[in-house]
């Protein structure tokens, strides 16, 4: 259990925020989706993502609870409609429940659709109940392998068990679960369609996800690779795959599975072709927004919270920043050279 520290939420506040213009870009584009990662650290290390000995921020560095809410809350008044949690791992963060609790007043007063997050499973069994009670309706869980032995493998020591307990937990608790699976050439590309038939069997949704050159990691990216192109190939010749319209404003596209009934969807973020409906931005654990995950553009919000400004400098800062969202992303891998992006994704929040 957990219990609250912040201030009380002024319902006034939001209201007199809830009929300014949305957040447009200069390409016309709406931005209603926040991903905020709320921690850079975790307690995996997933080899795709981490290195092995990962150097985590300064406390002081890292945006508190307040703050995150402030910043969050502020992008909600502008027009914010879904908000993802993320991280690094959101549920290691101490107080991570106190803030769904806080964002969760968005929910009630309909400003926010949606409250959810990405979460790798492990702390998920304490929290799926509360979580539920704060309005989150879906989590993504990330996991790519059932199998005991790779699993801490890929993870660098993570049991298993716990993932699995802690998506028990979500569903017994209503919670939709939706699996994440990082398509690895070397590590699981033998098992995605094991992975698949255990998601659908269980009324899960399920994601796969091309590896994204970000962040300086141990080994070498190009090794672990694997096209969704061959992987779309692969169950196609097994299994009746057919494109479904279904947009989310993000990289993902749909397919559904005749012979297992579930939906799949397929996120290749090294094609360009999703950019145009882009709806979304990402907030670092640090304050840092960044319009385009796919590009180094970056603009200080903490600096602009911790500057001591008020409510319209904050929001003139978003904006400012929004109006600028690239075009497009640039990722590309090349053998050894070196990550497109420097950041990692447990930086900015995947
Ligand atoms: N710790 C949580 C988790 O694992 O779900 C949330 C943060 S994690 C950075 C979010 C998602 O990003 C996970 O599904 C993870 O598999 C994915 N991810 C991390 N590094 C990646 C990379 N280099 N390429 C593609 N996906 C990556
Ligand atoms: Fe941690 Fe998630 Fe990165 Fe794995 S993918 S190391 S669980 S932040």
């Amino acid at each position: 259990m957990y219990s609250g520290t912040m201030t009380p939420y002024d319902a006034s506040a939001l209201r007199s925020t809830a009929a300014k213009p949305p957040l447009v870009d200069g390409f016309g584009r709406v931005v209603t989706y926040l991903r905020v990662s709320v921690t850079d650290r975790c307690d995996l290390r997933c080899v795709y993502c981490m290195s092995e000995h990962m150097v985590f921020l300064p406390k002081a560095e890292v945006l508190t609870l307040e703050e995150l809410d402030r910043l969050a809350s502020t992008f909600v008044g502008l027009g914010v409609r879904k908000l993802r949690l993320t991280g690094g791992e959101p549920l290691v963060r101490r107080g991570f429940m106190i803030l769904v609790e806080k964002l969760s007043r968005h929910l009630d007063t309909g400003a926010l659709d949606e409250l959810t997050l990405t979460t790798n499973g492990t702390q998920l069994d304490r929290y799926a109940a509360d979580l539920a009670r704060l309005g989150v309706r879906r989590i993504n869980v990330s996991l790519d392998t059932l199998n005991p032995d790779l699993f801490a493998h890929i993870t660098r020591g993570g049991d298993l068990a716990r993932v699995l307990a802690g998506i028990e937990a979500a569903r017994a608790a209503g919670l939709a679960v939706k699996i994440n699976t990082v398509a690895l050439k070397t590590d699981n590309a033998g098992e995605i369609p094991a992975l698949i038939s255990w998601a659908h069997g269980l009324g899960m949704d399920m994601t796969l996800i091309e590896t994204m050159p970000m962040g300086e990691i141990d080994e070498d990216r190009t090794d672990q690779f694997l096209s969704l192109a061959e992987v779309r190939r692969d169950l196609e010749s097994y299994w009746t795959l057919t494109d479904l319209p279904l947009t989310t404003g993000g990289p993902a596209r749909y397919v559904r599975i005749a012979e297992t009934g579930g939906r799949l969807g397929l996120i290749t973020p090294l094609s360009h072709n999703f950019c145009e409906g882009c709806n979304r931005v990402r907030l670092t654990c640090t304050g840092v927004l960044h319009s385009c995950l796919g590009r180094d553009d970056a603009n200080d919000l903490r600096a602009v919270l911790r500057g001591g400004a008020d409510e319209v400098g904050l929001e003139a800062a978003i904006r400012t920043a929004i109006d600028a969202k690239p075009k497009g992303h640039d990722f590309h891998i090349e053998p050894g050279a070196a990550p497109a992006l420097a950041r990692h994704m447990s930086t900015t929040g995947g």
